[in-house]
């Protein structure tokens, strides 16, 4: 099998940094996506696909090593290192070996398969929103646009050990593996990513193509995507990987790792055909675990409302918040008015000042909402 291989990562169109990164270092492709503030986000990404890089060279270990040792360092770093505290990362790998092609994954980027002209979806999004989906809670709809669609449940480096999930999915020829970060996903809804994987049978063409329809949706995230395409490839050779990766800080490109040859099986496989369904089994949601330290909301307290730090929800009846102010304003008044009906689901804000900022709007139209005398 051949793979051809495609890469892009644009800053899209708000963001100040490019914290997602990526690498190309055939027959090991991966995405990450940085989370933690600015510096944090970069460091984390960068940091973890470095690890990674470092003993997939060295032959140490198997994929699922390489990335549970990644979370390691990215957490060990934002412990020594005050600027970079409470960092983290997404990772979706995929290890090519023969026609199989291992996937490892935490967080919210994604793996699909596009085959026979559908797009599947090979990782589980681990964020609140999908659990809430199989809990039954809110529709696929709903979570698309979800308020809290981007908080996750499992992000590499925000604690000392992390669950990864693995798969595996059997390669034919004429698959494409699509491996991107949530800035192509949540502006490009997956109909339109299945017509551009489609049309674009070349997979540099493709992916900035995907990068281009993202910023046209509004591009409010960094975007990333890789494709690998998988071609019979008879001239007898190794598998060739045409890299035509776009440069990127941390895009590293070796034309052929030592490990790619050896597991490679030339003879063509009679009886893996299109029949053969993709395996990919994920692993359990073992040890969830929220990443909280960030976030912030206005909700209620106590009938008053109040900032929190945290997520409105709770997992197994644990609130997974804590009140850091309760106001003077009386609830009901703020949810008697239509915009703030849901106060008591919490409005989420991305960080302190914000949620002060919400107070303060929520203070201000309570006021002007009073009938005089009243
Ligand atoms: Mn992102």
């Amino acid at each position: 099998m051949n793979i051809r291989v495609g890469s892009a990562s644009d800053i899209g169109q708000v963001r100040e940094g490019n914290e997602d990164s990526f690498l190309v270092l055939a027959p090991l492709y991966v995405v990450a996506d940085g989370m933690g503030g600015h510096r944090g986000g970069e460091v984390a990404s960068s940091l973890a696909l470095e690890t990674v890089q470092r003993l997939f060279e060295a032959q140490q270990g198997t994929l699922a090593d390489q990335v549970t040792e990644a979370n390691r360092a990215v957490f060990e770093r934002s412990q020594v290192d005050r600027s970079v505290a409470g960092m983290g990362t997404t990772l979706t790998a995929a290890l090519v070996e023969g026609d199989r092609v291992h996937l490892a994954h935490v967080g919210d980027s994604r793996a699909y398969l596009f085959r026979g002209g559908e797009l599947s979806m090979l990782t589980e999004d681990h964020t609140l929103v999908h659990r809430m989906v199989l809990e039954g809670e809110i529709t696929e709809a709903e979570a698309e646009t979800h308020p809290h669609r981007s908080i996750l449940t499992r992000a590499l480096g925000v604690d000392a050990s992390v669950q990864v999930d693995e798969g595996d999915v059997i390669a034919v020829a004429g698959d494409r593996i699509l491996l991107c970060s949530d800035g192509l996903t949540a502006m490009v809804p997956d109909g339109q990513i299945r017509e551009i994987l489609s049309a674009t049978p070349d997979p540099q063409e493709a992916v900035d193509t995907l990068v281009r329809a993202a910023n046209s949706a509004g591009g409010v995230d960094n975007i990333t995507a890789l494709i690998l395409d998988f071609d019979e490839g008879e001239p007898p050779g190794r598998a060739d990987t045409t890299d035509t990766g776009v440069p990127h800080r941390s895009a590293v490109k070796r034309p052929v790792a030592p490990r790619e040859r050896a597991p490679f099986a030339r003879g063509r496989r009679v009886g893996i055909g299109a029949g053969i369904a993709v395996t990919i089994g994920v692993l359990a949601f073992v040890g969830l675990r929220l990443y909280l330290d960030s976030q912030w909301f206005v909700g209620v307290s106590n009938g008053r409302v109040a900032v929190f730090r945290g997520i409105p929800a709770e997992v197994g009846g644990i609130g997974l918040h804590s009140v850091v102010v309760e106001t003077s304003i009386p609830a009901e008044e703020a949810e008697a008015l239509p915009f703030y009906r849901e106060l008591g689901d919490g409005i989420t804000a991305p960080d302190r000042e914000s949620a002060d900022a919400i107070v303060q709007q929520i203070r201000a139209d309570v006021t002007s909402a009073q009938p005089a005398g009243s």
